[in-house]
């Protein structure tokens, strides 16, 4: 699975997310990378890139695991995600951990109950409204059914609203920050305000479809909804820190 060519999109905004350096825990000697950080710097002879880290290493010691080099560094945060079962052997070279369908039905379950009640809300605001049209007069029927339409349209604007503000300006919405999800780009940039719009709409597909569409996320081997692949979104575990950039 090659990264570079998994992102048919063009975003001029994309601003990359994943420069945050990894604990200390998962990188001990990264101090020990003078070549690395002045980039020109005089390389190792017979060097090979790491898999994870794209830093030239010489090649004895770099270690091969399924395929894939990784260097003194990577090694601990590798060794832990396996162990742990976030990542499978395959996918060691990805960089990002991508969350699984009860999580992402949690997190959905989550954004449910705050839009309903905002939707209560509204719905409370527009019952006294309809009382106080109606004191005195019998109100027409087209004045009921208008504000009727006009409340279920406010509670449309306002779900697109959250999930493309939400998604757009965080990465996630109320129920995915609560179960440390994020939506991100294939390459674990961010997504844009137009792609978070887009994708509430590719939801929208996803649940016409009999939720098909979310149910894909339990089969996808990158955990992918139908809304995932028509957006090239990926959903991942944001407190899982990246063994790569990818470069
Ligand atoms: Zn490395």
């Amino acid at each position: 699975m090659n990264p570079a060519t998994d992102f048919p999109m063009d975003e001029p905004d994309a601003r990359p997310t994943i420069g945050v350096p990894p604990d200390e825990a998962v990188k001990p000697d990264a101090g020990v990378l003078p070549e690395s950080a002045s980039g020109e710097g005089e390389r190792p002879e017979a060097s090979a890139l790491c898999d994870l880290c794209r830093q030239p290493r010489p090649e004895d010691e770099l270690l091969v695991l399924w395929r894939t080099r990784i260097c003194a560094s990577c090694k601990p945060a590798a060794l832990h995600r396996l162990r742990e079962g976030l990542i499978v052997p395959e996918r060691l070279q990805s960089a990002l951990v991508y969350a699984g369908f009860w999580r992402r039905f949690l997190a959905k379950f989550i954004d449910g109950l705050v839009l309903a009640a905002a939707n209560w809300a509204m719905s409370l605001v527009a019952m006294p409204l309809l009382i106080l049209l109606n004191a005195g007069s019998e109100l027409p029927v087209f004045w009921f059914f208008a504000i009727q339409i006009l409340l279920m349209f406010l509670q449309f604007v306002f779900g697109v609203s959250y999930y493309t503000w939400l998604h757009g300006r965080f990465g996630a919405t109320l129920g995915k920050m609560a179960l440390g999800l994020k939506v991100v780009r294939p390459d674990g940039s961010a997504i844009s305000y137009r792609r978070a719009f887009g994708r509430y709409f590719g939801e929208v597909l996803s649940a016409l479809l009999l939720y098909v569409g979310y149910l894909m996320v339990a089969f996808d081997e990158e955990k992918r909804g139908l809304h995932d692949l028509v957006c090239a979104t990926r959903v991942i575990h944001k407190n899982v820190p990246p063994l790569s950039l990818g470069a």
